[in-house]
């Protein structure tokens, strides 16, 4: 079980202390006991989560195995509120420039991404092999890693991430994330 680096309620009142308590201490608690049930006596055992991201066939080893890794990315990329530092800086925001003109535009993008993923998924941004930064919307418990892409900020559109706080305003709930994303974390994901 990933180890959740700041108190349950320290997000509030972006992501408020129930959501955290129900989205980290029980969704993915069940993604991990799923998880380590089905790969117990698999060839997968003895891999890193990430190897078997990559490799597992689709099914429900790699359903709960892409869930563990996403909510683990997850639930890392974010800051106590209000953070001190909640703009990209350095090589991430040098890449973000280049890549996307400025940090609003990536924003947008993003936003309107999670606006129109239809049913259940994820929203990344993500690095390709090239070093280029793309967003890429994934469904259910979908990774850029499959799509040989490293995973850097990600927003989960399921509805338990947000339902609690902000019932059906998916676009209110991404936007305020901002506020809360630690992007040293974000950058000491890319490959460089
Ligand atoms: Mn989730």
């Amino acid at each position: 079980m990933p180890v959740l680096i700041y108190p349950a309620g320290a997000l509030a009142p972006v992501i408020s202390q129930a959501t955290i308590e129900y989205h980290y201490g029980k969704h993915l608690q069940t993604y991990v006991d799923n998880f380590n049930r089905l790969v117990k006596d698999t060839e997968y055992e003895t891999m890193t989560l990430r190897e078997i991201v990559i490799q597992a066939p689709e099914g429900p080893l790699l359903n709960n195995a892409g869930q563990v890794l996403n909510h683990a990315l997850y639930f890392e990329q974010f800051t106590p509120y209000p953070p001190a530092n909640n703009r990209p800086n350095g090589t991430l925001q040098n890449s973000i420039h280049f890549d996307f003109g400025n940090f609003d535009t990536l924003k947008q993008k993003m936003e309107e991404a999670a606006s129109t993923l239809f049913g259940s998924g994820w929203v990344w941004l993500a690095q390709e092999e090239s070093g280029k930064l793309a967003v890429i919307n994934c469904h259910n418990g979908d990774n850029p890693l499959r799509h040989k892409m490293t995973p850097l900020y990600g927003i989960d559109v399921w509805e338990h991430a947000y339902y609690l706080d902000y019932q059906n305003r998916r676009a209110e709930h991404v936007k305020r994330l901002w506020e809360i994303v630690d992007w040293e974390m974000i950058e000491s994901r890319l490959n460089i």
